[in-house]
């Protein structure tokens, strides 16, 4: 497109479009004319398909006609929006300058026009394109090769908030900690991005991941890049960083300035997150559990859903934050919780919390925006509302001895400037225009130049009603009348059959200016008319002038704060996300749970959270309550692993998930579903469970299933949670039944991890006779009159029998096939009448810790192996290759 010969017979307009296109190739150019944005060639092609506008042509290009659709400016918001859904990145281009200017160069002179921001979708600030409740977070992986192992960091921005922070990450869980955090956009080098051993990591980020040339995440450069940014002369300040993370933090800031061009959004200090302070939850678990959103991608239904109480966009975005990733550390988690149940014992505070926060608008958003220049009147608002609101928070929080992060809270909000909030008041109008354009968002009294302008701005127009009585009189034309439009300005207009009075005699020709004739009207002006006109446009000008003035010196004093609002704002969530986990507490019967170091799980009366409030929004049968104990038995010190059989339907899944979930709940620092909880943090919780499946990349069910498996037993420390469901039932009985068999050992003697494992296999009870820390438990179920009753009952045991058929029966299957399949089961179990489990558990000797993977891998130097390093194929006979092969095979 860029290229010589395509420039050489462009019009100067074409080439100039073509010149700024070939600069940002990734991009749809949004290219300003005058009250549209147009699109070109195949940016046009895409556009108009995304859109569904409509595609049209202009001009030509080399012969051929050039496919052009355009969005008016006004309505750009809802097209970026859409597009940025659709994955697109968008370079909007506007004119620079005066198009008198480009004039005074000539007649063929285009305006100048540049790229004035790269709109994608992790560097958005609008309203429109933000979702309230979720964070916009723009992500930056870093790898650095020193040493064996290599370096790997990430650096996440939120640039309509500020947000900022670091975290070391390795490549066993990148996909892990880049899912805790979903961001929008992940910027990485394209080698990484090209790396083989990471393709599947990218493959499932899809669209998100853009790579970006590798010297943007050059780390010698990393450190001077981010300390111009902040205008600091270095990071000593900050905190220390490894090299990586120093890479990563300056590549995500080089790209916040690519995409912003020439504003800088203001952006925290980099907060630095150890990745072993918070739950590491692998990515198919966090999917599998249904954390944000539910497997089929929406937001009901997900266990966000159901514990968000919050009122503020800013709390329900930080709830959000906490639930994808948990705390490990018991002193922060209790630090949480304290704060919670000082609101769950005076339900009236948290009450009257909840009041003032609703009239908190969105601070940290707007704050953006202005600093930006992007603000408007309602972004001032939004501060001005934000700052009231928080002086009456602050108020409130007088009431009460108030725990440590509380406390801080309040600490942040009273630093809040009050002086702000008071010249704020003091100026801004109660209802304000969308576009400090359109002026008129100062209040009476802030300016007395401005209500002096505003005064003759209404006395001019009452003179103008004056006029237009003396006319009328003057010409006995009672139907004059003055008029305004945007084209004209003021006139008077006469119908046709009157005109004559203006225009018959030359006394009144001399007075009254044609200006206009119309199908049955006439329209005029004055001397007197225009030289008024004047006066109001001049200080309708001045006027807006002075607002615009008085706008951007708010806007100025209002980012000059913009630490401390941030502060304020994030304080103002946090006492929302404690209100509202508190205010949850209390209408689904939470308990606090007690969080420390132990290897402790044990819970009474424990629910599912999502599945309980389905059920009574359905008013069907409440919720059976279960306990859970994983704790460590008498005298052991590493935590107990349930087996858990029982027939399909029973409640198997939901028991394990709920578990899962208590303790994820229990470690963001939430009140449980339960009637008791004890839980000793959890450093990783894992799962397999339900059919994930994953058939689109060309994997098996049982595949997936394994290599999920696999990473479990690679991964769970004796602080782990491992919640395993059915393993092993994708393939032959056999096969599954020894894969699960050894697998519950594998947990059991090397990982010795908490365990929840659910089974179809009956066979694998019997294991609980030589694995201390292995118990059985069941779904206990009723049979009535050959049918099935689920009580969803976990009780000590095991089943006895699957159901399988009484639940086919219920699902409906034929009757014949039903009276058959009883049949087949008798024979069956006829025939099957020594249990083949009972004997392997004589057999087998225990599983040996000894073959544990760290030691198979370990490079060993066997007999075998030193015997078979010094043989050497080439120098030997075949009798004598015979003879080594035969001596071999003794030492196996
Ligand atoms: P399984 O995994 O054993 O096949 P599920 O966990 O999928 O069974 O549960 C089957 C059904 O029983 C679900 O629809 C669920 O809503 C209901 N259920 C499960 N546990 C309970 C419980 N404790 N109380 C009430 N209903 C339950």
């Amino acid at each position: 497109l860029a290229s010589e010969e395509s420039r050489s017979t462009a019009t100067p307009m074409m080439e100039q479009y073509i010149e700024i296109k070939a600069n940002n190739p990734d991009s749809l150019l949004f290219y300003r004319m005058g009250d549209f944005y147009e699109l070109f060639f195949q940016d046009a092609v895409e556009a108009a398909r995304a859109l569904g506008i409509t595609l049209t042509k202009r001009g030509q290009h080399m012969g051929q006609e050039i496919p052009m659709c355009g969005v008016p400016v006004h309505a750009a918001d809802d097209y970026l929006q859409k597009l940025i859904a659709k994955g697109y990145r968008v370079a909007v281009c506007e004119q620079v300058e005066d198009p008198a200017e480009a004039k005074k160069r000539g007649s063929k002179s285009v305006v100048r026009r540049d790229v004035v921001r790269l709109v994608t979708p992790g560097t958005i600030t609008e309203d429109k394109l933000l979702s309230p409740a979720e964070s916009n977070y723009l992500m930056a992986l870093a790898r650095i090769r020193s040493g064996s192992e290599p370096a790997y960091a990430l650096a996440w921005i939120d640039i309509s908030t500020g947000v900022f922070r670091l975290a070391e990450t390795a490549e066993s869980r990148l996909l892990a900690d880049i899912l805790r955090v979903e961001p929008r956009e992940l910027i990485l080098p394209d080698t990484v991005f090209h790396d083989p051993e990471l393709r599947a990591v990218f493959d499932v980020l899809g669209r998100v991941a853009v790579p970006q040339p590798a010297v943007f995440f050059d780390s010698a450069t990393a450190e001077n890049r981010i300390a111009r940014y902040y205008g600091v002369k270095t990071l000593d300040g900050f905190g220390s960083f490894s090299r990586a993370e120093l890479a990563a933090a300056s590549a995500a800031i080089s790209y916040v300035e690519k995409t912003q061009i020439a504003e800088r959004p203001p952006l925290g200090i980099p907060e630095r997150e150890s990745v072993a302070s918070t739950l590491f939850i692998d990515p198919a678990t966090r999917a599998n559990l249904e954390l944000v959103k539910t497997l089929s991608g929406s937001r009901d239904g997900s266990l966000l859903k159901a514990l968000d109480r919050t009122v503020t966009s800013g709390g329900a975005r930080l709830l959000a934050e906490r639930l994808m990733s948990p705390l490990t550390d018991p002193e922060r988690i209790n630090a949480r919780l304290d704060s919670l149940e000082i609101l769950v014992d005076q339900p009236s505070f948290a009450i009257d919390l909840r009041d003032a926060l609703r009239r908190a608008p969105d601070m940290p958003r707007s704050l953006s925006r202005l600093a930006l220049g992007r603000g408007g009147p309602r972004d001032l608002s939004a501060i001005q509302a934000g700052l009231r609101a928080a002086a009456a928070i602050s108020r409130l929080l007088l009431r009460a001895e108030l725990p440590a992060e509380l406390g801080q809270a309040q600490e942040a909000i009273t630093a809040l400037p009050s002086e702000l909030l008071a010249h704020l008041d003091a100026m801004l109008a109660e209802e304000l225009p969308l576009l400090k354009r359109d002026g008129g968002f100062l209040r009476e009294g802030a300016n007395a130049e401005l209500d002096e302008m505003r005064a003759l701005r209404d006395r001019s127009r009452r003179v103008i009603a004056g006029l237009q009585l003396r006319y009328s009189e003057e010409t006995s034309v009672k139907s004059l009348k003055i008029k305004h439009n945007n084209v004209l300005g003021y006139f008077i207009e006469v119908t046709a059959g009157n005109a004559g009075a203006l225009i018959d005699t030359d006394a009144a020709r001399a007075r009254f200016i044609h200006r206009q004739t119309m199908a049955n009207a006439m329209r005029f002006t004055t001397t007197e008319l225009a030289e008024l006109e004047t006066k109001i446009a001049n200080a309708a000008d001045r006027a807006l002038a002075i607002e615009i003035e008085a706008f951007e010196a708010m806007t100025r004093e209002v980012v000059a704060h913009a630490e401390t609002i941030k502060a304020a704002a994030l304080a103002l969530a946090t006492i929302d996300v404690s209100a509202g986990l508190a205010v949850l507490a209390e209408e689904q019967g939470y308990v606090r749970p007690v969080v420390d170091q132990s290897r402790m799980f044990t819970i009474a009366g424990g629910r599912h959270p999502v599945v309980e409030q389905a059920l009574r929004l359905q008013a069907a049968n409440p919720f059976v309550a279960n306990g859970c104990d994983l704790s460590p038995p008498a005298g052991e010190e590493a935590g107990a692993i349930w087996l858990l059989t029982g027939p399909n339907m029973g409640g198997k899944s939901t028991f394990l998930r709920q578990n899962a979930l208590i303790a994820i709940m229990a470690q963001m620092g939430s009140f449980v579903p339960a009637a008791a909880a004890h839980i000793g943090v959890v450093d990783r919780l894992f799962s397999r469970v339900g059919a994930s499946d994953d058939l689109a990349r060309g994997r098996s069910t049982f595949m997936v299933e394994m290599v999920e498996t696999a990473a479990i037993l690679n991964q769970a420390t004796d602080r782990s949670l491992v919640i395993l469901d059915e393993i092993g039932r994708g393939t032959a009985t056999f096969d599954g039944l020894s894969i699960a068999w050894a697998a519950v050992e594998h947990l059991h003697e090397a990982n010795r991890c908490r365990g929840l494992f659910a089974t179809h296999f009956h066979e694998l009870t019997v294991l609980s006779e030589k694995l201390g820390r292995l118990s059985n438990a069941t779904m206990r179920v009723k049979e009535w009159d050959g049918d099935v009753i689920f009580l969803h009952e976990v009780g000590p045991g095991a089943a006895d029998r699957s159901y399988g058929i009484q639940v086919a029966r219920l699902a409906g299957l034929p009757a014949s096939v039903v009276t058959r399949a009883r049949d087949v089961l008798a024979k069956l179990e006829d025939a099957d009448r020594k249990n083949p489990a009972s004997e392997l558990i004589d057999d087998l000797p225990l599983f040996q810790v000894a073959i544990r993977r760290e030691e198979v891998r370990a490079p060993g130097s066997s007999k075998l192996e030193e015997t078979l390093r010094a043989l050497n194929p080439d120098d030997m006979t075949p009798r004598e290759a015979l003879e080594a092969l035969y001596a071999l095979k003794k030492e196996v």
